[in-house]
């Protein structure tokens, strides 16, 4: 019986959760779920000056958000906690573990003590830099005879532990992605594997991680690629079975170059705060490197899961467009349930609720979330519902007509409008049938009519139709009058 897969995410807690880590995690997760595994979510904390304070609780906290939830290590319910049989999972917390396999593989001389001072590493590089060879540790310390280690020990004299990358030989390891990755142990360093304050470096506690957390499958991101065979050295000198490496394609901007914060590499928090809905970014983020092999393009968490397959992810960079992230969160927010994502707006719309009517908000929303890319421009799209407009009266002058003839429609609709039954302004599909018979009865030119009651009632060159705009201004208690007097100030403004 094949073992049961386990994966993970193993952050480190040095920034917000960025595009690159969803991703991660979204991978680890949507495989784990596939095949009936396990997801593993640990934090590896080792790295202690690059420490940014609450990213630990964002990165939990914004995969919690994504569904993205772990079976073991850290989760988020209310707070942030951990669970799970393989623990801690906080890398701070397992100093001891570390220690104890440094000690394994200094045994088995694996590995080997160093008492290296900066300055003779930093004389080093440079005699190396000199003679053009690649910055490589020289294993002056790999034959210190035992005594002397011991009373160098015994003296408190700093140390590191160091990998002792054997010469001469082929890593050779298979990419799920990638297939065959190999390299020549001479192109690797002597790895610092516990550095001298007692903490491990990521390479050593990594792969105690993966080994004692039973990880199966590390699915990560590309640029882990180089350390790799490193990694492989320690398990082969811990006799470790490997677990199957699946390394995802590098995310790269729209000119094909290394995503930077301009091509939109910022936090998804960021991208939360700008108003893409997360069920959105989710869709968008799996396809980053990944490809169903079909048309469909609209993917929920559940459908991923039941589509994702290791097999289809592409080897090629992926490129991060952030049109087509509007693109699929205008998508979103279309299906969206209208009083759903008034709830999700409100927050950017600055406009008092208690103030209108809340039919007078589901209509400005029923009408621009066909238009919506992201919930933040909905702001700067609705103002003018909520107040008299500023804008230049050659605006209301539609292409093939003049001021006067402006003034003159107007001055029509002003009439019309105070006659017509409320119940036909209420209604953009009825209102539209009224107006339109009124313009052939009247023989009057459409855009004449239209152009001139829509920017009337917007003061914008784009808007909803006239129709729409006064089916919203209709569920105002004064609606007709907020339409006359938006009429008559389009009049001054001409006259
Ligand atoms: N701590 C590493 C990171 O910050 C994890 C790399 C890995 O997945 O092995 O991404």
């Amino acid at each position: 019986m094949s073992k049961t897969v386990r994966t993970r995410m193993a952050p480190s807690p040095t920034g917000f959760l960025h595009i690159g880590g969803l991703r991660t995690a979204l991978f680890d997760y949507l495989y784990a779920r596939k095949t009936g595994g396990k997801f593993v979510l640990r934090i590896e904390d080792t790295d202690r000056q690059r420490l940014v304070e609450g990213a630990l609780e964002n990165i939990v906290q914004s995969l919690h958000d994504f569904g993205i939830e772990a079976d073991e290590g850290f989760y988020w319910k209310n707070k942030i906690d951990q669970r799970g049989e393989h623990g801690p999972y906080m890398q701070s917390e397992r100093l001891d573990i570390y220690a104890k396999h440094a000690q394994e593989l200094i045994d088995k001389r694996a590995a080997y003590y160093c008492f290296c001072t900066s300055e003779r590493l930093a004389e080093l590089r440079k005699s190396q830099e000199a003679q053009k060879v690649p910055p490589k540790y020289d294993k002056h310390c790999l034959n210190l005879p035992k005594d002397e280690i011991d009373q160098k020990i015994q003296n408190n004299e700093p140390h590191v532990v160091r990998l002792n990358v054997p010469t001469g030989q082929q890593i050779v390891f298979e990419d799920v992605v990638h297939g065959k990755i190999e390299i020549s142990s001479n192109d690797v360093d002597d790895q610092v594997l516990l550095k001298s304050d007692g903490f491990p470096t990521y390479h050593l506690a990594v792969v105690v991680d993966d080994h004692l957390m039973e990880i199966t499958h590390v699915i990560r991101g590309d640029e882990w690629i180089p350390s790799t065979p490193k990694h492989i050295l320690l398990y082969q000198a811990f006799r470790w079975e490997l677990p199957v490496f699946v390394h995802l394609p590098l995310l790269l901007s729209k000119s094909r170059k290394k995503l930077s914060k301009r091509d939109g590499d910022v936090s998804v928090k960021d991208f939360l705060a700008q108003g893409y809905l997360p069920e959105a970014l989710l869709n968008f983020v799996a396809f980053l490197g990944w490809n169903p092999k079909t048309e469909q393009e609209v993917f929920s968490l559940k459908e991923l899961v039941e589509n994702f397959d290791l097999e289809k992810i592409n080897k090629s960079g992926a490129v991060f467009d952030l049109d087509k992230l509007d693109w699929i969160n205008g998508l979103y927010i279309r299906k969206m349930d209208t009083e759903l994502l008034l709830e999700k707006l409100v927050p950017y719309m600055d406009h008092d609720m208690k103030v209108f009517p809340k039919e007078f908000f589901i209509k400005i929303v029923s009408h621009e979330k066909k238009r919506l890319k992201k919930l933040s421009e909905i702001g700067e799209r609705v103002g003018y519902f909520f107040k008299q407009p500023e804008y230049e009266g050659e605006l209301l002058v539609w292409k093939k007509a003049d001021k006067n003839d402006a003034k003159e429609k107007i001055s029509k609709l002003i009439e019309v409008i105070n006659s017509v039954d409320e119940k036909i302004l209420a209604d953009a599909k009825q209102s539209e049938t009224f107006f339109k018979n009124f313009i052939n009865e009247n023989k009057l030119d459409t855009g004449a009519v239209l152009w001139p009651l829509r920017v009337a009632l917007s003061g914008r060159q784009a808007s909803p139709g006239p129709f729409e705009l006064m089916e919203v201004f209709a569920t105002l208690k004064n609606g007709r009058d907020e339409i006359i007097s938006r009429l008559n100030f389009a009049l001054k403004l001409l006259s």
